[in-house]
């Protein structure tokens, strides 16, 4: 309270939080009073609180997300995938693919490279959140259908965007891990749905939303009974123009002391420049991130989106060989790759 509060300003805030249901404890200081409020179980809305005569500051001193948090699981989650990828244990996955699928050609070609060169996972957009309503927008349900393909032909799982929750279903019905994108990380409808789907999530880091914004929106898939999900530091808005972002390596030792969920880095979408793209994918991993997502593509220049920040194959290649080595020194390993006896079909989960 602020120091001339008066006691029927300090009475009026007890019965408020009576009113809502919680427990209200008065600690007289030499300065001023402080309320507790005890019996928080992450519904407090501190606004209403915050908007009454002679309140100072509302102090939270429990976190507002709850299964998300390491306090309700001390146990690391481990999301396992059809293919049998596990994200979240002692080894490293690897989730690689061009930004978007322009082909056939292109989907099939690469995801046989990027599965010998031993990622597990195969990413490409289907459904492109573009910031220009003028840019390519993905090839839809065809989209779909070609990584589904691609799964079949290589036995990587496959992880692809779903943008609004009236495609979601669609989405589910052909992916094993669905990509809620950073503009939809707030997106409350989308999640519910995502939430519901019965499919692996991977959430998406908003460009300028804090850690713990990214934990209450991992809360809204946890609470709607999906236990699945895997958190993406993606970068975030600076000042500085030299990166399309920056990625903020911080939050995975921020994210891992404060959850039990999974956090892989993308320095793809988070440097935005392909020469920085395996420096920082090094930096990740060496910060302890549980997952890459790499993009690659067989021919960046011609690109339909994201090109300037996709690998060419060969230096996902050697960026492969250099994690393996990183990832041993911190007492990790790497999601041994896929393999197929020649001409074998791995199906789909
Ligand atoms: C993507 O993965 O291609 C993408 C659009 O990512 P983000 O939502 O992080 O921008
Ligand atoms: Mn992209």
């Amino acid at each position: 309270m602020k120091h001339d509060a008066s006691s029927t300003q300090i009475e009026d805030v007890v019965s408020t939080i009576h009113e809502m249901g919680y427990e209200a404890r008065p600690i007289p200081g030499r300065q001023r009073t402080a309320v507790g409020l005890i019996g928080n179980d992450g519904k407090v809305d501190a606004g209403r609180i915050e908007a009454l005569e002679g309140v100072l500051n509302v102090i939270h001193v429990t976190q507002p997300y709850k299964q998300v948090s390491r306090e309700w699981r001390e146990e690391g989650t481990v999301v396992t995938l059809g293919n049998g990828t596990r994200i979240g244990g002692r080894e490293i996955a690897v989730m690689a693919g061009p930004c978007a699928v322009e082909s056939e050609e292109q989907i099939i070609g690469i995801a046989h490279r990027l599965r010998a060169a031993g990622a597990t996972v195969l990413r490409g957009g289907a459904f492109k959140p573009r910031t220009s309503p003028y840019s390519f927008q993905g090839m839809g349900e065809i989209g779909l259908k070609l990584l589904a393909r691609a799964r079949e032909e290589t036995g990587m799982a496959i992880v692809t965007e779903a943008v609004d929750p009236e495609g979601l279903e669609m989405v589910a019905e052909y992916t094993d891990v669905i990509q809620i994108g950073a503009r939809n990380m707030q997106n409350y409808s989308l999640l519910r749905r995502a939430g519901r789907s019965g499919r692996a999530i991977l959430l998406k880091r908003g460009m300028s939303a804090t850690v713990k914004e990214l934990l209450l929106a991992a809360e809204y898939l946890l609470a709607e009974g999906n236990p699945n999900v895997i958190l993406c530091e993606r970068g975030v808005r600076s000042f500085d123009t030299h990166t399309r972002n920056l990625l903020d390596l911080t939050a995975i030792p921020v994210v891992h002391a404060l959850s039990h969920l999974p956090i892989i880095a993308d320095p793809s979408h988070g440097t935005g420049i392909r020469a920085k793209v395996i420096p920082m994918a090094r930096a990740a991993v060496a910060a302890g991130a549980d997952g890459l997502m790499i993009e690659v593509h067989p021919q960046p220049d011609r690109a339909l989106s994201d090109g300037a920040q996709s690998l060419y194959p060969e230096q996902f290649e050697d960026l492969m060989g250099q994690i393996e080595q990183i990832a041993h020194a911190i007492d990790r390993g790497i999601v041994p790759s896929l393999v197929l006896e020649s001409g074998a079909r791995v199906g789909p989960a």
